[in-house]
């Protein structure tokens, strides 16, 4: 018997009539069993997220000692999408009591966690389906990383003889008792967590788009649509900043080789985006299946002779950036050089300087450089490998576009090519080496 999950995001809850476009599609397939929810998101631009909301109301009770002029925000936006569904629920004394618990805790997670809380709440109304607490059955260990297979177990101890059940996203139950949040974004992560809980045949992902595109829209006037990529391709281009999934998300459905189908709440119809395991994926035949950039990334470039020879040198590098907490994206490196690349936000406050006179002392380099303002553009797929003669498609188009190059990794699995332009480039090179892959 097949068995979906299906996680709605904050636009899927913004207000009653979307919500009731929920239970349609919801109620249109029986296997769409359990439904994990977000807090309702952004109604119109401009709009603010209840999520926000309640960050504000966090920041209120410090300054004020409770939250009483945010928190009416939050209780007429419940109220009237209660009123919207027409359903009889009483929301207020629910409000009341996240209200008093707000202000009671004190407790920025807990807080923060209330808009997944309420529209979960209410969507197992609307659904007469079972409301399974997040806080009882999703648990963190004591690093911080969400605890497998206790999370497992009392899942499903939950659903037993549930027909149907709704929980809500983005939180779980920290190690010290405590609700605790995942970061922006992770009801995702919850949603992933349930499918692999009861080993879902998929886990279907509505959102406001109709799936992965293969780059930006801003940056390429309607770019094509992916209908299947592998896990792998998407953690490359959700790292780079294509974000319709928390890139986080995969982590517990990949290891159960679950699919997860990125569908509309708006376009049911549309076909969407599969994200495949690998061991059910088969190419779609095209080269690249996508294009992403990010900016704001500083290269540091190290040059020593016989650097090959000298034993421990990368490790004495890489324990300066240790020493100061500071990942690590990507090390590119050479016969007698090798470049960090790291984010530039990660180097705020004198660190740069520090990590610079560290490699200094560790390694005396003949020499030391850094670049500033590279963006990084990834192009993935995993038709590059067997192909040949991609890397000097993509480095024509660039040339051709007039981008200057100014570092190039290949990840270890042939699944990507990766750039590194000046952030003034980013747009042009994306667009220069969509046109060579896709045309137009
Ligand atoms: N509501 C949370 C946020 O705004 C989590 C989520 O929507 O996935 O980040």
């Amino acid at each position: 018997m097949a068995v979906k999950v299906c996680k709605f995001g904050g636009t899927s809850m913004a207000d009653g009539n979307v919500m009731s476009r929920v239970r349609n599609i919801i109620e249109s397939d029986k296997d769409r069993k359990y439904v994990v929810v977000s807090a309702p998101g952004k109604r119109y631009s401009g709009d603010v997220k209840i999520t926000d909301i309640l960050y504000q109301c966090h920041r209120e009770v410090e300054e004020r000692g409770a939250c009483g002029a945010s928190f009416e925000l939050i209780r007429n936006r419940f109220n009237s999408i209660v009123r919207e569904l027409n359903i009889d629920f009483d929301i207020n004394s629910v409000l009341d009591e996240t209200e008093r618990r707000i202000n009671a805790e004190k407790d920025e997670d807990f807080t923060a966690s209330r808009g997944e809380y309420l529209s979960a709440r209410v969507m197992a109304e609307v659904l007469g389906a079972k409301f399974i607490d997040a806080e009882d059955v999703i648990f963190f260990d004591k690093n911080g990383a969400y605890a497998a297979a206790k999370s497992d177990k009392a899942i499903n101890d939950a659903l037993r003889g549930a027909e149907k059940a709704v929980f809500p996203g983005f939180y779980g139950r920290g190690y010290n008792g405590k609700v605790k949040t995942f970061s922006r974004g992770g009801s995702d992560i919850s949603g992933a967590i349930v499918a692999r809980a009861v080993n879902a045949t998929v886990y279907e992902n509505w959102t406001d788009v109709s799936g992965f595109l293969a780059c930006d829209p801003r940056i390429v006037d309607s770019p094509r649509r992916i209908k299947a990529l592998s896990y792998k391709e998407l953690r490359e281009l959700s790292y780079m900043g294509a974000n319709v999934l928390h890139s986080e998300s995969i982590f517990p459905v990949r290891k159960a080789n679950i699919p997860i189908h990125i569908k509309n709440t708006f376009r049911p119809e549309d076909e969407g985006t599969l994200i495949q395991p690998s061991v059910y994926y088969t190419p779609s035949g095209s080269i690249v299946t996508g294009i992403a950039g990010k900016k704001d990334f500083t290269v540091i470039f190290i040059e020593k002779s016989l650097m090959n020879y000298q034993i421990g040198f990368v490790r004495k590098v890489l324990s300066v950036l240790e020493k100061y907490n500071v990942p690590v994206e990507h090390i590119p490196s050479g016969i007698d050089t090798m470049s960090v690349v790291i984010e530039s936000s990660a180097l705020k406050d004198g660190k740069l300087e520090l990590i610079l006179q560290g490699i200094k002392e560790a390694v005396a380099p003949d020499v030391l450089r850094v670049n500033e303002d590279i963006a990084l553009i990834a192009t993935v797929g995993h038709g590059m490998s067997s192909s040949v003669g991609t890397s000097a498609r993509l480095f024509k188009a660039m040339a051709e576009a007039s981008v200057n190059v100014r570092m190039i990794d290949q990840g270890s699995s042939e699944l990507n090519i990766i750039v590194g332009v000046k952030n003034e480039d980013c747009e042009k090179c994306i667009r220069a080496i969509y046109r060579e892959f896709f045309g137009n």
